[in-house]
């Protein structure tokens, strides 16, 4: 791989080669862009084919996290670290540890956290040798389970795209499919049940549908049955690529609002045909960002209640992408780009203005 012109290609600013034979660590680490604050995202374990697999996942990851973070408001970039290994067999402290000092090494330009193939546990060992890691146990005074801040922005996000369509953001009496009931899932039910929502679900997972039907008199359906049912809004808590060209022409939905990370199999194609069928779509990575709000706000110091707030406020963010997508007449998962692309543009043209604080901030991130 041209590793300079796939960085060019996408505007990367720096990418960091790691390696610790004595702990066979082999790491990448993609800082995309700094413009609104150091690069937060997480560290994610794969038995990658090849390092150019590894680097594309990093680099096409890292990019993702600065348009999620721009989005959410955040004052924080976008950036990501692969290590090239098994999860299941290749994990030890002295590795994690390794990892953390070059982490630390950075200067708290980059900030991890758990992601896939990483756990709490692995955390801990990086947060030993370093203080720029977020998304900790809340044992250890860390953010915990990030799954109900996840929840509660993608409720208020859900009542954002029926106040778009019909003009009204209660989802009392309305038919929401929800696919997955697992950490978020689970939570978002209880919510939509709170609001008077009916809620119809499925889950590979027996125990787990058990449950919300015990609860929240959940109507349980099959797993391959969800793709067709008669909902006004549909809700990926699962998988991604569930918007495809075989379950496309299956949707009677009017709304698709859910969690799960890459919805659409085909970004520019379902988008579009997304809106070409007149289905509203809250583009997943702006719906889905209470789990960075969270982690975001363990940087501050943790308050749930803060988190839970600023989750809250997805609502107007996603009001803010339908505007655009209406006035520039186009998707609305381009026009999440755009309102991100935006707001990097503008901070970015406020940093020629010299001020003491600029270097305040910097004395601040380096005592983290
Ligand atoms: P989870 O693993 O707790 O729940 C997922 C659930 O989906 C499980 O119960 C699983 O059995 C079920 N499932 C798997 N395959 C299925 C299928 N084919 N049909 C129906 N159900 C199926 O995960 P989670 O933490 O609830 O996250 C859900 C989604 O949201 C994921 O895509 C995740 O990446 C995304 N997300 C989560 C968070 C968070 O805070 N947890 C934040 C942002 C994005």
């Amino acid at each position: 791989m041209q590793i300079f012109s796939s960085m060019d290609q996408h505007d990367h600013e720096e990418v960091v080669f790691v390696s610790h034979p004595e702990s066979r660590l082999k790491g990448i680490i993609a800082i995309h862009n700094t413009v609104l604050g150091p690069a937060l995202g997480g560290t994610r374990m794969w038995p990658y084919e090849s390092e150019d697999a590894a680097l594309n996942d990093v680099l096409r990851l890292s990019r993702g996290m600065t348009y999620k973070a721009a989005a959410a408001g955040l004052n924080l970039g976008g950036g990501k670290a692969v290590i090239i290994g098994n999860p299941k067999t290749d994990k030890n402290e002295k590795l994690f540890r390794a990892f953390g000092r070059f982490i630390q090494g950075l200067g708290g330009r980059y900030i991890t956290a758990e992601d896939v193939g990483t756990s709490v546990r692995d955390m801990e060992w990086v947060r030993m040798e370093t203080d720029f890691v977020t998304g900790i146990d809340e044992a250890l005074g860390g953010s915990g389970d990030p799954s109900p801040v996840t929840a509660t922005g993608t409720f208020h996000g859900m009542k954002a795209t029926a106040k778009k369509l019909w003009g009204n953001e209660s989802l009392s009496g309305k038919k929401v499919a929800v696919q997955g009931l697992g950490h978020v899932g689970y939570y978002l039910v209880k919510h939509l049940h709170e609001d008077g929502a009916e809620v119809i679900g499925t889950d590979i997972d027996e125990n787990s549908v058990k449950r919300v039907v015990d609860e929240f008199k959940v109507k349980a359906v099959g797993p391959d049955e969800i793709y067709e049912v008669d909902a006004d809004i549909f809700s990926p808590c699962a998988l991604g690529a569930v918007v495809n060209d075989e379950t496309l022409p299956k949707f009677k939905f009017k709304i698709i609002a859910g969690p799960a990370n890459n919805q659409l199999a085909d970004e520019e194609k379902h988008g579009e045909a997304l809106r070409e069928k007149g289905i509203l779509y809250a583009p997943d990575y702006v719906i889905n960002a209470g789990g960075l709000i969270n982690v975001a706000n363990e940087l501050e110091g943790y308050h749930r209640e803060r988190s839970l707030n600023q989750a809250k406020g997805i609502y107007d963010i996603l009001l803010d992408v339908f505007d655009i997508a209406e006035k520039e007449n186009i998707p609305t998962h381009k026009a999440s780009n755009r309102l991100a692309e935006k707001r990097i543009g503008d901070i970015r043209a406020t940093k020629r203005i010299h001020t003491q604080r600029t270097i305040i901030a910097r004395d601040r991130a380096g005592q983290r």
